[in-house]
């Protein structure tokens, strides 16, 4: 069975409230270190091993620069088998995809993108600490699709108290209306550790948030998409191959500070600590 390649990048721009995915402060020294990090553990991998998708995942990938995602895919190609029709994934802020880094990620070999609307609501944007405004989010979904990135997903979220049954809908028919083949739509939990675990926002009650839900099953299944997860929705075909070998318990292999990965029945993570990464010959994974 072809196993999946995860690369953590674990560099923001900015912390959002509501985040515990592991993530820094970006900066162009600490960039060049991780890079060679990465290619440093993905030469390490199995020789010859059958891969079919590689997700970059964050933290937000779209900070990179472009020569970087080259070279790990390059040194990726190396070591493994990549299957022709693999599916690469760049998680991307919509402020980071303009024109030319838009045809740059596709030209690296970038053939998915995954960009993190979370609403297109001024006030709940405002709320989720997000610094992008609706017009951004919606130009960026059409550049994307102007770049010909047809494998094109966004990501909402949902559980404040401002969003009512009218601002769902809202929500929900201007994600279907856009030229994109794959929604995901993640229900908000407050985590420990985050701003929002100090200061947590108005959030909806259990009721309304279950109706919101069935709501949105509702919309995005008769506007032609499956609802193929619980939080994900998709077109014919254009099922995120990478996540479901997560929720199939297929093999992938992590790469990167807090990684995971899964093979050989075991699971392994790897620690919180961007500069260990950066230091250690091969990465230290835990069971
Ligand atoms: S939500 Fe995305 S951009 Fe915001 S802190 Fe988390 S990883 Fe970074």
């Amino acid at each position: 069975m072809s196993a999946g390649i995860y690369i953590h990048v674990p560099f923001c721009a900015t912390q959002c409230p509501y985040c515990d995915f592991y993530s820094v402060r970006y900066s162009a020294e600490t960039v060049q270190r991780y890079a060679d990090a990465v290619c440093r553990n993905l030469s390490a991998l199995p020789m010859g091993l059958d891969a079919d998708t590689v997700y970059f995942g964050g933290g937000t990938p779209s900070l990179l620069p472009v020569d970087l995602i080259a070279r790990m895919l390059d040194t990726l190609r190396q070591r493994c088998q990549l299957s022709e029709d693999a599916e690469i994934t760049l998680e991307a802020n919509p402020l980071t995809a303009t024109a030319d880094r838009l045809a740059a990620w596709r030209s690296a070999g970038i053939n998915r993108l995954s960009l993190g609307i979370q609403s297109f609501d001024a006030e709940i944007l405002g709320i989720l600490g997000r610094k992008h405004t609706p017009q951004q989010g919606l130009n960026a979904v059409l550049r994307a699709a102007d770049a010909g990135f047809a494998n094109l997903s966004i990501d909402l979220m949902l559980g404040l108290k401002q969003q009512s049954e009218a601002l769902w809908a809202h929500e929900l028919e201007t994600a279907a209306a856009l030229p994109v083949s794959h929604i995901s739509a993640y229900m908000l939990k407050i985590e420990a550790q985050t701003p929002y675990a100090a200061q947590p926002p108005a959030l909806l009650d259990d009721e309304a948030e279950a109706d919101r839900y069935m709501q949105m099953h509702e919309t995005l299944t008769a506007a032609g998409f499956h609802h193929y997860e619980i939080s994900n929705f998709a077109r014919a075909g254009a099922e995120s191959r990478h996540n479901c070998k997560y929720w199939r318990l297929e093999p992938y292999y992590g790469i990167g500070p807090a990684a995971h990965s899964c093979y050989g029945g075991v699971r392994y993570a790897v620690s919180r600590d961007l500069e260990a990464f950066c230091a250690a010959p091969a990465q230290i994974q835990t069971v």
